[in-house]
């Protein structure tokens, strides 16, 4: 039984670190580790939210810019 391999899913580059989905990288960093935890009330436009969050990622922006 294989583990199929995933890429992480908040930079999608390296690859997921089980069970959390993140890369190591992504996972060392607080604020991205707790967007990613599933929560009541995970909707639609969360969702979108995180996957503007994600581009900005690939794009190395800062995610939370002051
Ligand atoms: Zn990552």
């Amino acid at each position: 039984m294989s583990q199929l391999s995933t890429h992480c899913i908040h930079c999608e580059l390296q690859p997921a670190a089980l069970p959390s989905s993140l890369c190591v990288r992504c996972k060392s960093f607080s604020g991205i580790r707790r967007l990613y935890l599933r929560r009541r009330g995970w909707t639609q436009r969360w969702e979108t939210h995180l996957l503007k969050l994600t581009r900005r990622a690939q794009q190395q922006l800062p995610l939370f810019p002051h």
